[in-house]
């Protein structure tokens, strides 16, 4: 079976954790910060703070940023449910904004039109959780633009983007950004086993996500609100967690950062590969790639136009039945039960269930190669047309 995605490990990155194991530290030693300032670096940010996921990191800069009871934070549909669960470990609220069909982003129009209705309500979020999907960014300059204008914040899922430019600036530089957060989850475009990162330029809030990944505690002497005990002293200063990020993973994660061009390279090789072979094919169409755009090719989605939701569902069986591990991302998270329950008045978005009937994702990772792509290509086209003369037969006998 090949499968939609996939780790790349080599020899250098087993001997980066061998390594790392046989050393004094395990948990908290020299790696997560190496690691933490090899990604500034990379991204040309101020601060970075290292986490055991993604989910984590979006959870710390959510409370960082204030999120609290009361508060509502919009983000997009189209991703993995925790990109709006962190605002509900938070006791706030989520609410969605439609995505644009050809990228699967956030709409700004949509986001225009939904900011002037929540301002004539009072109902505006305190954040927006904008979600790169498949590893293209969004457009960031335009959505920082909107948002500024009614004072809110603005947190990067960019789980899947990693690697990935907009206007030729890393995503991760927070240029437009308040936090953006990063997933070293095996699935995404390098890994630290289980792993995230938080990255911002204000070093308030970074100081803020520190406390907040060690149960609120402060080593810091400058910090202490107490007469200092003695030289075990330390300070918990609010409710903290352990979501750490350990020596092993980071060692991980810095040897995996060096192979990090190369892979989102060979990820855009594969991609262009596909677009070429699907050519002009009228029914099935990759994302758009908007000029600001050099994605990371986390995945590679088609949308499949013209068919029923069961032709639609053959298709994703039959390629499976065929060695293809295809999928479908995401399902819109407003149709999650957990969320339709606590929403039950929640009106589906227009574009995000067009998208929901169309998307399928295709297998793409760096070991993959052409005769693969030749493979899938066909395998798919073939199974569009007997899907079509399925329907033109059925019509007939109408
Ligand atoms: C994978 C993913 C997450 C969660 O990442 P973890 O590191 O597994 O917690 C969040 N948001 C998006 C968009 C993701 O794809």
């Amino acid at each position: 079976m090949i499968p939609y995605g996939k780790q790349h490990i080599d020899d250098n990155d087993i001997e980066a954790v061998t390594s790392a194991l046989r050393s004094d530290w395990l948990t908290q030693g020299p790696n997560v910060p190496k690691f933490e300032a090899a990604l500034t670096d990379y991204c040309n940010s101020s601060h970075a703070v290292a986490v055991n996921s993604a989910t984590s990191a979006l959870h710390i800069a959510c409370l960082a940023l204030g999120v609290q009871t009361g508060d509502t934070v919009w983000t997009s549909p189209n991703s993995f449910v925790a990109s709006a669960n962190c605002a509900i470990y938070c006791g706030a609220d989520v609410d969605f904004v439609d995505i644009s069909l050809t990228t699967g982003n956030i709409c700004i129009s949509a986001l225009r039109d939904k900011l002037s209705f929540a301002e004539r309500h009072g109902k505006l979020p305190k954040v927006i959780i904008p979600v790169h999907f498949a590893g293209q960014s969004c457009d960031m300059q335009k959505l920082s633009e909107l948002v500024k204008k009614y004072n809110v914040k603005v947190i990067e899922d960019a789980s899947h983007a990693v690697g990935a430019k907009y206007n030729d600036i890393p995503v991760g530089s927070c240029q437009y950004s308040d936090v953006c957060v990063f997933s070293f989850h095996p699935v995404k475009i390098i890994t630290t086993l289980e792993g995230g990162m938080a990255l911002t330029n204000n070093a308030e809030l970074a100081n803020k996500m520190r406390l907040l990944r060690s149960h609120g505690i402060t080593n810091n002497l400058l910090e202490m609100t107490s007469k200092v005990h003695g030289p075990w002293y330390y300070e918990q200063h609010q409710l903290g967690f352990n979501y750490r990020m350990n020596d092993i993973e980071a060692a991980l994660g810095l040897s995996q950062l060096n192979k990090l061009d190369r892979l989102v390279q060979q990820r855009n090789k594969l991609a262009d590969m596909y677009n070429r072979l699907f050519g002009k094919h009228k029914q099935i169409l990759p994302l758009n790639i908007k000029e600001y755009s050099y994605s990371s090719y986390h995945l590679y989605v088609v949308r499949i136009k013209g068919l029923e939701q069961i032709q639609h569902a053959h298709i994703i069986n039959a390629l499976r039945e065929q060695g293809i591990f295809a999928h479908l991302h995401y399902i819109p998270i407003y149709k999650q039960p957990y969320f339709s329950a606590k929403y039950p008045n929640i009106e589906p978005l227009p574009n995000t269930e067009k998208y929901y009937s169309e998307a399928v994702t295709l297998p793409i990772y760096p070991e993959m190669d052409e005769s693969h792509i030749a493979y899938i290509v066909n395998t798919l086209i073939a199974l569009v047309d007997r899907e079509n003369n399925i329907v033109n037969v059925q019509d007939n006998i109408e």
